[in-house]
């Protein structure tokens, strides 16, 4: 079933949770460990990241240095057939213009299409490591904007290649991400709302935020998005802090801010067991506001969390 029907229909508060594909050389069994912490809560919908291949320079003996282009995160496609099978249950591939040019992004929507996947979560993707801003790969898509207009392209059978008649057309839902403390590239909170708005115009059904640790930079920034004329349902993110260091780490990694009382809760921690029950404690604070505010989906971040979610599942869902 389509996300934004899931939304629709839902009677309570949904709860779903994204999933990163296991590490190159790492086995799949960990994924489905976390998953079956977590699947007696019922995800209504389950996102599998996508990370795009990385350049890797290594010396031979020789001396010579070789470069290789590889994933360390391969596996998104075979992980979301898998867990749709396993699991029965509703996955969401994250797709993005990073490692894809226009037409390996096409045969990617071919193969979700194949395999009966009806979700996907368009994004611009990472910035590659050692870069500050988003290079686009040659005949790739800049924004995620541009890759929502393609996939909404194919579900009008408008293809690449114009010749083709009577393509079949997919059927796809397609979420967007949104930043409630603004995305790191943009000038203002307002510009990135207006770009916001133009995935949902190009066909966006709902948005995934960024994870934040304030409910009211969700409040203030739903209330943006609508002002703006922004209608569709915006998720919530959220991630439990579950380590010491993760006050300083987050922040850097994905621009937010930690409120000052959370990270003297955690300053005063004195291993990572009880900065896991204080990010633990504050995570089912902030799900509880959202619910009684009537948020339509709690999404969790489960990499390096999912004891913590599950202690947050048996108190919330
Ligand atoms: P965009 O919507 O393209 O926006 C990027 C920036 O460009 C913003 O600053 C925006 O204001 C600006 N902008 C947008 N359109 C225009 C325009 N037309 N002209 C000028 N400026 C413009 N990354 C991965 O690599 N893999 C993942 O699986 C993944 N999953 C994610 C899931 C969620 C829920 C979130 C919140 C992020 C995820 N990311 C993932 C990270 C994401 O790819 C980065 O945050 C990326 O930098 C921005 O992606 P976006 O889709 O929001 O970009």
């Amino acid at each position: 079933m389509k996300v934004i029907d899931l939304i629709n229909n839902r009677k309570k508060t949904l709860f779903s949770i994204e999933i990163v594909p296991p590490l190159r050389g790492n086995k799949v069994e960990g994924i489905y460990q976390r998953i079956e912490q977590l699947i007696e809560f019922q995800p209504a919908f389950i996102n599998i990241t996508y990370h795009k291949d990385e350049a890797t320079y290594s010396q031979l003996k020789n001396g010579k240095i070789i470069k290789r282009t590889i994933s360390k995160r391969p596996g998104t496609v075979a992980l979301t057939a898998s867990i749709m099978n396993k699991y029965k249950v509703e996955v969401v591939p994250h797709l993005t213009c990073g490692g894809f040019s226009r037409d390996q992004a096409e045969n990617a929507l071919i193969d979700f299409n194949f395999l009966g996947i009806e979700n996907l979560l368009v994004l611009q993707g990472d910035a590659g490591r050692g870069q500050d801003v988003f290079i686009p790969d040659p005949d790739g898509h800049r924004y995620a904007v541009e890759l929502v207009e393609q996939v909404m392209n194919m579900n009008k059978g408008k293809y690449l290649d114009e010749n083709l008649e009577q393509a079949n057309p997919s059927n796809f839902c397609v979420g967007v991400a949104g930043y409630p403390e603004k995305h790191y590239a943009a000038a203002s909170l307002e510009s990135d709302i207006q770009y916001l708005k133009a995935k949902v115009l190009a066909g966006a059904e709902y948005i995934i935020t960024q994870m934040f640790f304030d409910n009211k930079h969700y409040f203030d920034f739903v209330q943006k998005c609508r002002a703006a004329g922004i209608t569709v349902p915006i998720i919530p993110g959220l991630k439990p802090i579950a380590l010491l260091d993760q006050v300083e780490v987050l922040p850097r990694l994905f621009h937010l801010e930690i409120p000052e009382d959370l990270k003297k809760e955690i300053k005063k921690c004195k291993d990572n067991k009880e900065a896991l029950e204080v990010g633990t404690h504050w995570s089912i604070e902030q799900a509880k506001e959202l619910i009684n505010q009537g948020a339509p989906v709690l999404h969790f971040y489960t990499l390096g969390a999912g004891s913590s979610i599950r202690k947050i599942a048996e108190e919330i869902f």
